[in-house]
């Protein structure tokens, strides 16, 4: 597998960074990860400019022009021989004595590699996710894409033991925030579609952006508020968005079917619609 590690083509074994990276020592760096289709990025401008986003909130200078990004990505896309999958960017602080101030001009770490990964033939799709739901640990400021992802680790390893696919994370006073790396979607029994709005409390999801263009779009009614895990148990379906996954329909809720408890007909369509779009951009 070849890798990209600060702007060199190189492969994965000879890909080495140091132990005084502030990514390894501080978890101070942070990621994205862009969906491939028949070998070309998806929604990739909105990713790219959340990189930028992400880059700037924590003071972080962007190595990288968006054209430069976008040329590394269709390099390491087309010499993995990438068609689905994901490809990945994570830039960090960089390598420095360890301290927890840093000096303005510390060379930031740049690490890109690709997965493969079938997401328009998707089993999730198919059956329909099972969610359980765990506290929301994270921090303050969960619109950065931020690498600290230990509360996200422990949120996953729990969903997998309770063999679930995703968790719903759940803030103090009872709401949904977001899945541990997706954004959460209920249906109502009146046909409207409540997910959360963007605000510091969850990650500004690129594919929930899109979902919720394509809503305008087909005349659905998107209604921005936060929901309790009461309501979406008892929701006409639910549903979650993120690059690796697309749209992923919830079959369960902490083991309570979600209306028929298999994927319903609107998650089914928006999926359907998104790939669509996709496939034809
Ligand atoms: N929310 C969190 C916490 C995530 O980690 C992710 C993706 O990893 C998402 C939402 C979905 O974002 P996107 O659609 O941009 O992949």
């Amino acid at each position: 597998r070849i890798v990209m590690l600060n702007g060199a083509f190189v492969d994965a074994a000879d890909a080495k960074i140091s132990i005084m990276d502030r990514g390894f020592l501080f978890a101070d760096g942070i990621y994205e990860v862009s969906a491939v289709l028949n070998g070309r990025t998806i929604d990739n401008a909105p990713h790219l400019a959340r990189l930028d986003r992400s880059l700037k909130e924590i003071d972080i200078p962007n190595p990288y022009s968006t054209e430069e990004w976008i040329g590394f990505q269709n390099e390491l896309i087309a010499r993995n021989g990438l068609t689905e999958g994901t490809v990945y960017i994570e830039v960090t602080r960089g390598v420095a004595e360890r301290e927890f101030t840093y000096a303005d001009d510390l060379a930031p770490t740049v690490v890109m590699f690709t997965q493969p990964k079938s997401i328009v033939a998707s089993k999730l799709a198919e059956t329909g996710a099972k969610v359980v739901t765990v506290p929301d640990l994270r921090w303050a400021r969960r619109d950065i894409k931020s690498v600290a992802l230990l509360p996200q680790v422990l949120a996953k390893q729990a969903a997998a033991r309770a063999g679930a696919q995703e968790a719903w994370m759940v803030d103090e006073d009872g709401f949904v925030t977001e899945g541990a790396s997706s954004s959460a979607f209920i249906v109502t029994h009146d046909g409207k579609l409540v997910t959360r709005p963007f605000t510091r409390t969850v990650l500004p999801g690129v594919t929930r952006l899109a979902i919720t263009a394509l809503i305008a779009e087909t005349g659905l009614v998107l209604e921005e508020r936060a929901f309790t895990v009461t309501e979406a148990q008892a929701a006409q379906e639910a549903f979650f968005t993120s690059a690796s996954t697309f749209v992923a329909p919830v079959a369960s809720l902490n083991g309570t079917p979600i209306g028929p408890g298999k994927p319903g007909p609107v998650a089914t369509k928006l999926r359907e619609i998104y790939i669509q779009k996709a496939l034809a951009a």
